[in-house]
Order: C-alpha cells, then structure tokens, then sequence
C-alpha cells in the first residue's frame, strides 16, 4: 500500500521515496541485520479462512474495482473481507499511507509526510462510502504527529462529510492517540460518529516493547477515557493482540483498567508477524481461549468482546455494534477454498 514514486519494488525494511517527494521505510521496520534465530513453526489450522464470494461481496468489489477505491481491507489481503463485505462494512484508512510512528508489530510504510495531507479526501471518502453501499464503515489512520493537532480537524471533516451525504450509515473512528491533546479528541468525537475507538494493542507491561515509544498503555486510556467523559453517547472501543508474551492474568488485569474507564466494546485477536523485521509470535491462542477470555469480558461489564484468532479490531464492527455477537465464531476452513495462511500476516494494523 505504498506510495513509491518508481515501479521497481521496495524490500522490506529499505527506504524509498513517496509520491510526495518524502522517504519512508518500507513495512516500518528497518531490516534486521543481527537478528536474534527465529524459530517458525507452522501456523495451527484455525488460521485459515473460506475464500471470500457471495452476491452482496461482488457487488462491493465491483463498485470498489470500477471506481478505483482504496479500502484497508484489500490492500492488507484481509481474510475477513468475505464476511464483512457481505454485510455492508469495510474499511477505509485516511491520511496516507506513511505513518510518523513505528510500531514494532505493525507493517505499515515509516516516515515524515511533512504535513502533506489530500484536501479532497474527505469528499472522496464519502463518495467511496456511498458507492460501496456501505451500512457501516470503520475509518482508520496512520499516525501524523507532523499535523499541528494530529490530524484531528481532517478526520472530523471525514466523518462530517460522510453524513452528510449518508446519514444513516454507521461510522466507527479508529484514531491515533493524538499525543493525549484533548481538544483534538473532542473534536473528533463531536463529529457525528457512533464510534470512537483508540487500540491499547497489548498489556501494559509489553507497551514499551511492542509500540512506538511516542505511544503509551497510559495514554491509550487518558484518550479513551475523555472521549467517554466528553461524550458518554458515544461507544468507546479498544483492541488488544494476543500472542505477543502477555500472560492471562496480565490480559484480564487490561480488561478492569478498560471497564475502570467505562469502556463498552473491546476485540481481541492473535497477533501475526508481518515481515521477519517484525516482533515474533509468542505463542498461538486457540479459539478455545479467546471463548474464555469473552466469557471473561461479558462477565466484567463489557457490552461486546469480539474474540478470536482472526478478529481485528474492525472485524464485523457492525454486528458487535448491534450487541450481537452471535456467529463471530472463529472462520472455519473449508478444503479447496482457503486463503494460504501466509498472507494473513500483513493484517496488524493499528
Ligand atoms: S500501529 Fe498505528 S501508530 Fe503504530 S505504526 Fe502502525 S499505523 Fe502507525
């Protein structure tokens, strides 16, 4: 999903130069030049997925093909998409594709856009959303600590325009932290949006290790929080990735800080090495596990937990939304139709 300026392919890990005339890291991380031996064991067979297909899922892709659309969805080979398409959601990521920030787990391009940002996108963004016949639309965004204030005017004319000119479509905002500034999270909050959702991505004591240093498991909360505060309307939302060293105990001490700040929605997912630049896997959760840890949640006061080894944090937003989680079940496999697991990897984003 980068933007290159060549057509020669960019390794993992180089740098290139963007569209914009700005360089960026491919996949985020730098190439690992003493990296520790990995060991790589296959992954279990809960990982792959029924190939996508369904009347409602072709009409989606044939408005997305014919009008050139951009969806998070596609450009990840997200094995999700299938299911989510088929119901009316998607996926849109806002700002670029370069992000400021370079999360180790996450494989999105690296950089300083030098406050670039498409002045047109919050137009075309809800044109996209009306031609795919969208019911819900999740909108996600690198990071742009370049912006003044994040970014957050931009993302609110984003959901704005959507509105307007779709009203009754469902907007969930997966934003950036904003460095903690709480008029950009008002501002964004304010817009119109049903959802509003920041990733706290793992336990605190792995926060260090597993994101940017500008990010921070505290943060996480003091942004969710005010959002509630400011708006208790709106549904807070948060997403973990499990398989990163966290301990069970560790996951369940996240989940009483998230309800400690009334948190409604949280998903929990397994987390996938994207490129060997990348954090490892720690260990795979059976879907055995992540039942239990929804079990966990539901008990302690969340409205939703959608858990589950393929589950990202926009992973049929819309039925979570509706407080049916019924049939999130874990995609099973089907022979002759799975999607080979090596391309699920490039799905951790934000
Ligand atoms: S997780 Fe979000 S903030 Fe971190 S590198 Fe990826 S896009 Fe940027």
């Amino acid at each position: 999903m980068s933007d290159t300026s060549s057509t020669k392919p960019v390794a993992s890990g180089e740098k290139f130069r963007t569209i914009q005339g700005t360089t960026a890291i491919k996949d985020g991380q730098k190439r690992r030049t003493s990296a520790e031996p990995q060991v790589y064991e296959p992954k279990p067979k809960w990982l792959r997925v029924k190939a996508p297909g369904g009347s409602r899922f072709e009409a989606v892709k044939r408005n997305v093909s014919e009008h050139r659309l951009s969806t998070v969805c596609q450009e990840s080979h997200c094995p999700n998409m299938g299911e989510c398409w088929s119901n009316g959601t998607a996926t849109i990521m806002l700002m670029g594709s370069v992000c400021t920030r370079a999360c180790r787990f996450c494989a999105v391009d690296t950089g300083n856009p030098n406050g670039w940002l498409d002045q047109e996108e919050p137009q075309n963004t809800a044109k996209s959303v009306e031609l795919m016949a969208l019911r819900y639309i999740v909108l996600t965004s690198v990071d742009r600590d370049d912006l003044q204030d994040g970014g957050a005017s931009h993302y609110a004319a984003c959901v704005r325009a959507i509105k307007e000119r779709t009203p009754q479509v469902v907007v969930e905002a997966l934003t950036p932290d904003f460095n903690g500034d709480l008029q950009a999270i008002e501002r964004v909050v304010d817009s119109g949006l049903q959802v509003f959702a920041q990733n706290v991505e793992t336990v605190k004591r792995l926060t260090h290790v597993v994101r940017d240093p500008r990010a921070g498991y505290e943060k996480t909360l003091h942004v969710l929080a005010h959002a509630k505060r400011h708006r208790p309307d709106v549904l807070a939302k948060t997403s973990l990735m499990l398989g990163l060293g966290e301990t069970d105990e560790e996951v369940i001490e996240t989940m009483d800080d998230l309800r400690a700040i009334g948190v409604d929605i949280l998903t929990l997912g397994q987390y996938l090495q994207p490129t060997r630049n990348h954090l490892p896997v720690k260990r795979w959760v059976s879907p055995e596990e992540f039942n239990r840890f929804r079990d966990i949640g539901l008990e302690k006061g969340f409205m939703e937990v959608a858990a589950g080894p393929l589950v990202r944090s926009s992973y049929r937003a819309d039925k979570v939304f509706e407080k049916n989680n019924l049939g999130l079940a874990a995609p099973v496999s089907v022979p002759g139709q799975d999607i080979a697991p090596s391309i699920i990897p490039a799905l951790n984003l934000n």
